[in-house]
């Protein structure tokens, strides 16, 4: 086994459409990187062109030492799991699971055997005899998986494969995948729009936006330390509010200071940040905590009250201002509310104005 490289892919559709910019990743042995970014942000192409389904514009894909640009995709000897589960209609299940085995030319006994053990693992042994149209969404995207695995690949592509079931179903997949990541030790790329699936499925996860990356981080690191603030307002749910103000220093007692907050920052912040005219504070919604004054650095509206199993979500205003706060799940607070807030402020983010770029 062998990591998956992608080197300084781009592609640049006829009709001009840059999706994918000098993409770079390297996926380690029994690695799982998990992609993620909005609609339309290239996350498919770069999975077709991995898949050799589509042809970079330039840029390399190698498997260990063996380059694949250029190979037809069944040379690549790489599954790629789509969201739709592309099973043929006129064969069952466990005709579609040998599928890919009986091209390879794998002998009758063992294939049978194969199959009845990857559909134990996948709990889909009772209907190895059913077709597609006679099981559910969820059953059918384990037989597609099944299907995978018994390739033998030497790398996995998930594009988006958990998007079209059902909640309860996406969580239980989503174990089995974790599952089988542990055994397998196959590189992985993970392909999804949703947050929650790539941070709770990848051991690292890339974060793109318009064909380009804009971090590549473990899950925790994306969320304490996000590259920029597309990624502070991309990750989490809400994201992190985003303030434009600057520094402002009074002798020894500095603050930070716009249209809608001001806090004081420590004598460390304030030497990092003198150098910037205009910065961005961010600030996570369950680093503002409800406050009185005199200590209340920020003031909102309520504008929308969302409750939560654990918590409540407010939905704030100041002067146009909107920001979002996190508060206990039993807060009585009504719409139209004037709510006082006080700023977390080692949990504080500051970017540059003009960059976007993380500064501490
Ligand atoms: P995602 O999977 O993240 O939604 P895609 O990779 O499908 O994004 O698309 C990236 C960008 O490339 C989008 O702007 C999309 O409209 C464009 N695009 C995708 N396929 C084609 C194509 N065959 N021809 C021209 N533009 C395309």
């Amino acid at each position: 086994m062998t990591r998956l490289t992608i080197e300084n892919v781009s592609k640049l559709y006829p009709g001009g459409v840059a999706a994918l910019k000098d993409f770079s990743l390297e996926i380690e042995e029994g690695e799982l990187v998990a992609i993620v970014g909005p609609s339309g942000c290239g996350k498919s192409t770069l999975l077709r062109i991995i898949a050799g389904l589509e042809e970079e514009t330039s840029g390399k894909v190698r498997m260990g030492e063996r380059f694949l640009t250029g190979l037809p995709p069944k040379e690549r000897n790489i599954a790629v799991v789509f969201q739709s589960y592309t099973l043929m209609p006129h064969l069952t299940a466990a005709e579609n699971m040998a599928f890919g085995m009986r091209l390879r030319g794998t002998f009758r006994n063992q294939r049978e055997e194969k199959i009845r053990a990857i559909a134990k693992t996948l709990g889909i042994e009772g209907l190895l005899n059913r077709y597609p149209a006679e099981i559910s969404g969820g059953e059918r995207q384990r037989v597609a998986l099944g299907r995978a695995i018994l390739r033998e690949p030497d790398a996995f592509l998930f594009d988006e494969p958990l998007s079209s079931l059902d909640a309860q179903m996406r969580l239980q997949l989503r174990v089995e995948i974790q599952k089988l990541h542990q055994r397998l030790g196959t590189p992985m790329l993970f392909v999804t729009h949703d947050q929650n699936e790539a941070l709770a499925l990848g051991d690292r996860v890339v974060v793109l936006n318009q064909g380009k990356i804009q971090q590549i981080a473990k899950p925790d690191e994306l969320y304490l330390k996000p590259a920029n603030t597309f990624v502070a307002s991309f990750i989490g749910a809400p994201g992190m509010n985003l303030f434009p103000g600057r520094l402002e220093s009074n002798g020894n007692v500095h603050r930070f200071v716009s249209s809608s907050v001001t806090f004081p920052l420590t004598p460390s912040q304030a030497s990092t940040l003198r150098t910037y005219s205009e910065v961005v504070a961010g600030i996570r919604p369950e680093h503002l905590n409800l406050s009185h004054p005199p200590d209340a650095e920020l003031r909102g509206t309520v504008t929308a009250i969302e409750k939560q199993f654990d918590q409540t979500c407010l939905y704030l205003e100041n002067e146009n201002v909107v920001f979002t706060a996190k508060a206990a799940r039993n807060i009585s607070c009504h719409l139209g509310d004037v709510l006082q807030w006080s700023v977390a402020l080692d949990n504080t983010a500051f970017f540059d104005a003009i960059t976007g770029e993380l500064i501490l």
